[in-house]
């Protein structure tokens, strides 16, 4: 499947919600779907939302997840499959792997402003896991290891911004530690229901792929 090369605002806009894809923005009345909320496109404002089939309906529901983790279909999909191999829940499961991929969780930690952000960091080799170098975004973080930013990258002016900006930051789900002077957050414990995001509904998204 190839990339999308819609805006990430339209992106929502076709989506109908927030998918909170443009960092800092998204939390401001700058955001489209807060200016705009009405399908892209001329008749857009008349159209309204179509009727989806229920292949349709899960299709959609299956692409706003993807496109809100901003990852391809393989990646997207190696985790699902990653998912179901766990014992429990495999919807809740599929969300906390997701929340639990390296680039989501430097996104949560607020080293970058959005996870597509996160993972150009990860992969030019920016971070360290437990003090060894780590450059594969979708690597799965534990309970008790430390991500920190490796200590040649600490000293470059992005992550200096990054430092300050961490200073003012008050939201931290309550499964990750945070020490923004020394650019390094810790895994408390596997994310719980409430650190998983709501706005999605994964079973229609386990009945696609069981297709
Ligand atoms: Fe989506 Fe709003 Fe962020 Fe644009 S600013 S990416 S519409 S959440």
């Amino acid at each position: 499947m190839g990339r999308n090369l819609d805006s990430k605002c339209t992106q929502c806009r076709r989506a109908g919600e927030k998918l909170f894809l443009k960092g800092e923005r998204c939390n401001t009345p700058k955001c489209a779907i807060v200016k705009r909320n009405f399908p892209p496109g001329f008749h857009g404002p008349t159209r309204g939302r179509r009727k989806s089939s229920d292949y349709g309906t899960q299709l959609t529901e299956k692409q706003k997840l993807k496109k809100y983790y901003q990852l391809m279909e393989k990646q997207f999909r190696l985790t699902f499959e990653k998912a179901s191999n766990k014992p429990g829940d495999a919807g809740k499961n599929f969300l906390r792997l997701l929340e639990m991929r390296l680039d989501s969780t430097v996104y949560r930690l607020g080293f970058a402003t959005s996870r597509a952000q996160a993972r150009q960091l990860i992969n030019h080799g920016h971070f360290q896991v437990n003090g060894v170098k780590t450059d594969i975004p979708s690597f799965i973080v534990k309970e008790g290891q430390e991500i920190a930013v490796r200590p040649g990258s600490v000293k470059s002016l992005y992550f200096k911004q990054i430092s300050e900006s961490l200073k003012k930051k008050t939201e931290l789900p309550g499964w990750l530690n945070l020490n923004g002077a020394e650019l390094k957050g810790k895994v408390l414990h596997e994310p719980v229901e409430t650190d998983l995001p709501v706005n999605f509904n994964v079973q229609m998204i386990i009945e696609y792929y069981s297709k």
